[in-house]
């Protein structure tokens, strides 16, 4: 890849979930430049996270390419893709994901597993682990069980699991969805923190238009995609 492609390109991807009810999802072009920082909009069930398993490989377009760093995501067989994925992406679930009976430790270092880059970058683990959860205002808790944790630690384990190894690109699915304003507004300071200074690219969807300020560019999901709901 050289400086000024796109780290992340679709092109005249389609998707449809099977089953009832089936929703179809069109995206005829998308393009983050690297470093990037851009926020995706969309009402509740427009397809925001279906997009971002199409991005991830988690899915496969029906049709059109998904590329990473001049990738296509279809041309990697399964296991290929995933460790494609853990190299390049990390990604804060709307749920956050955490195995609830690792530790905060455990989880943090969770990507490294699969990533053998990340794994060289992040340098020693535990170390990395703690410099990180540190920065993200968690108290000294790498011990702790995840299932013992508030949503908003929760929510930062997310972030360092996400972070740890500096993939090039962060995905993060609604991540203030569970928090009150000021909470919102302390998490996105420490999380645009590491992003800028990982020099990341940030892809973030949310159905919340107060978000915008701090991004380089805000997306409507209604001006880049066209969906279909269909009754079986
Ligand atoms: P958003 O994240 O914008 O709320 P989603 O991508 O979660 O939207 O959902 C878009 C549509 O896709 C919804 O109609 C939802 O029911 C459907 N959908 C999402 N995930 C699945 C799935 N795993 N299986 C079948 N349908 C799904
Ligand atoms: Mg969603």
């Amino acid at each position: 890849m050289t400086t000024g492609d796109p780290i992340l390109q679709l092109d005249n991807v389609r998707f449809r979930w099977p089953g009832r009810a089936s929703f179809a999802l069109t995206v005829p072009e998308l393009s983050i430049a690297n470093g990037e920082t851009v926020l995706l909009l969309g009402e509740s069930g427009s397809g925001k996270s279906t997009l971002l398993s199409l991005i991830c490989g988690t899915i496969l377009a029906d049709a059109g390419h998904v590329r990473i760093a001049g990738t296509d995501v279809a041309d990697l067989t399964g296991g290929a893709r995933d460790r494609f994925r853990a190299e390049q992406i990390g990604v804060i679930f709307q749920q956050f994901n955490l195995l609830p009976f690792g530790t905060v430790l455990d989880n943090i270092l969770l990507p490294l597993r699969f990533a053998p880059s990340r794994r060289e970058r992040a340098g020693d683990g535990p170390t990395e682990a703690r410099r990180l959860s540190t920065a993200l205002g968690l108290p000294d808790m790498l011990g702790a069980k995840a299932a013992s944790l508030s949503v908003g630690q929760q929510q930062r384990v997310a972030v360092a699991r996400a972070l740890i190894g500096r993939p090039p690109i962060i995905l993060a699915d609604e991540p203030t969805s569970a928090l009150d304003a000021g909470s919102q507004s302390a998490f996105l300071d420490l999380l645009f923190d590491q992003v800028r200074s990982h020099e990341s690219t940030l892809l973030m969807v949310s159905h919340d238009p107060r978000l915008g300020a701090r991004f380089d560019r805000i997306l409507r999901m209604e001006d880049i995609a066209r969906i279909e709901r269909q009754a079986a």
